[in-house]
C-alpha cells in the first residue's frame, strides 16, 4: 500500500511494483503475495472512486488482519459446511466449520448450495478474537464458452538468449551477461581491498546488480506476455525448470535463479491478463526437429544451430526448441479427457496443430510484427 498509493491502482501495476518486496520481506507464498497486491489495488480503487464522489478518503490502512484467498489456496465444502484454507509459511491446510445462519433459504445457502456459483477470491478477517470469512462467488465459464482451438506460446530458455518464443522473438542475454561480468570485476577489486569502506561499497554494488538483473527479467517477462496477447494465445508454455542446470551446463550458476524469477514474473503478469502458464517435459526439445519430428544428437551441430539430419530443416537451435516446447502441450491435451481446449501453438506467421500441421494467419488478422530478424535464423519456416 505504501508503495502503490498515489502511483497506481490496477491489480497488475500494484503487483509489478510490490510483489518482489512482499516476497522478500515476508515468508508468504507467491499466491498470497499476488492476492495481497490485488487486495491493496482494490482498496486504492475504492478510495479513488469515493473521492470522485466527493467523499473524503485518505490512504487506506489495515487495522485488522486480512488474508485474501482464492481457489488455489481455499477449498469450500458446501455439504459439510466446511472450508479448507492453506496457512502461511508452509503448505499445510486447516479445515474449519462455517458458522452459517440456521435459515436454510438464507442468502449464504443460496450461493453455497447452487451449481451456478463457485467460490472465488475471498477474504479472511480477524476481529476481536473471531475469524470472519467473506466468501466471494462467481459464475464459472461453461464448457461452450471455453475455447476449443486454444493456442499456446512456447518459450525456450537458454544461455545466449535468455528466452526465445515460438513466434521467433529473441531476448538476448548479451547485455545481461556483459553487465554481470562488469559487476563481478568491481566486486573482485573491492574484495581485494578489504577495508570496511570497501565492504560497504560492495554491498551497494550487489544491491545495484540485483536491481539491474530484476529490471532485465521484468522486461523479458513483459515481452513474453505481450507476445502471447499479440498472437491471441490462451497460455504460455515453458519447459520444466527442474534440472535446467544439468541441461544448460554452460550457464553460470545464477542462471537458475534468473529462470525461476522469469517464470514467476511471467506467471503473475500472465494471470493478470487472464492467461495460463504451464510447463512441459523438456525431453528431446533440443534434439527434435520441429518440422518433421526426427530426433537425433547430430541435429545439433553447434549450440546455436539446428540442422535436421532427415528433412534438412535448418534453424536457430533455440527457436526450434521453443516450437518443440509449445508442441508438447496440445499433444498432451489430446491424450487427456480434461484440458483447456488447446489444440495448437503460435508461430510468427501462423499456427501449428499436431495433426493438421501449419495454418497461416488469415490476412485480416495478420499480426504486425516489430521483431528484429535474427541473423542466425537461416530458414525461418514459421
Ligand atoms: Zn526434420
Amino acid at each position: 500500500m505504501d508503495k502503490a498509493w498515489k502511483l497506481c491502482h490496477s491489480k497488475s501495476d500494484v503487483q509489478n511494483l510490490a510483489y518482489d518486496d512482499v516476497r522478500e520481506n515476508t515468508n508468504i507464498g507467491s499466491q498470497y503475495a499476488i492476492l495481497a497486491c490485488h487486495q491493496a489495488a482494490e482498496n486504492i480503487k475504492s478510495c479513488i472512486s469515493r473521492r470522485q464522489d466527493g467523499t473524503k478518503a485518505s490512504k487506506p490502512t489495515y487495522t485488522s488482519l486480512i488474508v485474501t484467498y482464492d481457489s488455489q489456496t481455499m477449498t469450500v465444502f458446501p455439504e459439510k459446511e466446511q472450508v479448507s484454507l492453506t496457512t502461511y509459511g508452509d503448505h499445510s491446510r486447516v479445515r474449519a466449520d462455517l458458522v452459517l445462519p440456521d435459515d436454510e433459504d438464507g442468502y449464504q445457502h443460496q450461493y453455497l448450495d447452487s451449481d451456478e456459483w463457485e467460490p472465488t477470491e475471498s477474504t479472511l478477517h480477524y476481529r476481536d478474537g473471531e475469524w470472519y470469512l467473506h466468501l466471494g462467488f462467481r459464475k464459472p465459464k461453461t464448457a461452450d464458452e471455453a475455447t476449443e482451438n486454444g493456442t499456446v506460446l512456447g518459450v525456450d530458455l537458454g544461455v545466449n538468449e535468455i528466452a526465445v518464443t515460438s513466434t521467433a522473438r529473441f531476448f538476448s542475454a548479451g547485455e545481461l551477461n556483459h553487465k554481470r561480468r562488469e559487476f563481478e570485476r568491481v566486486r573482485g577489486d573491492l574484495q581485494e581491498c578489504g577495508t570496511r569502506n570497501a565492504h560497504r561499497t560492495l554491498e551497494a554494488v550487489s544491491g545495484r546488480e540485483d536491481e539491474y538483473v530484476k529490471h532485465v527479467i521484468h522486461s523479458v517477462a513483459n515481452g513474453i506476455v505481450e507476445g502471447a496477447l499479440r498472437y491471441e494465445c490462451d497460455g504460455i508454455v515453458f519447459e520444466e525448470l527442474d534440472g535446467i542446470r544439468e541441461r544448460l551446463p554452460e550457464a553460470v550458476w545464477h542462471s537458475e535463479w534468473v529462470f525461476n524469477r522469469l517464470y514467476e514474473y511471467v506467471e503473475y503478469k500472465a494471470e493478470a491478463e487472464g492467461l495460463f502458464v504451464e510447463t512441459t517435459n523438456p525431453k528431446n526439445t533440443s534434439k527434435r526437429c520441429a518440422e518433421c519430428g526426427y530426433i537425433h544428437d547430430d541435429n545439433r551441430p553447434s549450440r546455436d544451430t539446428f540442422e535436421c539430419q532427415k528433412c534438412g530443416n535448418q534453424n536457430h537451435a533455440d527457436y526450434n526448441a521453443a516450437k518443440n516446447v509449445a508442441d508438447v502441450y496440445p499433444r498432451r491435451e489430446q491424450q487427456s479427457s480434461r484440458g483447456r481446449g488447446v489444440s495448437q501453438y503460435a508461430l510468427k506467421s501462423g499456427t501449428v496443430t499436431p495433426n493438421r500441421g501449419y495454418t497461416p494467419y488469415s490476412t485480416e488478422s495478420e499480426v504486425e510484427s516489430t521483431d528484429k530478424p535474427h541473423p542466425q535464423r537461416a530458414n525461418p519456416s514459421g
